[in-house]
């Protein structure tokens, strides 16, 4: 699998799925649900969200939808 190379424009809304994702930095985002108003804070390696929350406490390198959302916006490797 390659990684795409494309220029992520910052603030701009990126759909995934049913998920839209605001990059806010070159290792973050704002991760908003399409049915909800609720906002999350997500980076790299950490999320807001309850499910990332409990998963990661027992395995390190969980990673939520909104995680995976965010690093195939920036376009990281899963
Ligand atoms: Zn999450």
């Amino acid at each position: 699998m390659t990684v795409k190379k494309t220029k992520v424009e910052l603030f701009e809304p990126y759909p995934v799925g049913d998920l839209v994702v605001y990059v806010t930095g070159p290792d973050r985002g704002s991760v908003i649900e399409a049915d909800c108003r609720w906002e999350l804070s997500t980076t790299l390696t950490d999320c807001d969200c309850c499910t990332f929350r409990w998963r990661s406490r027992r395995d390190p390198s969980f990673k939520c939808r909104h995680m995976q959302a965010l690093r195939q916006v920036l376009g990281v490797e899963a």
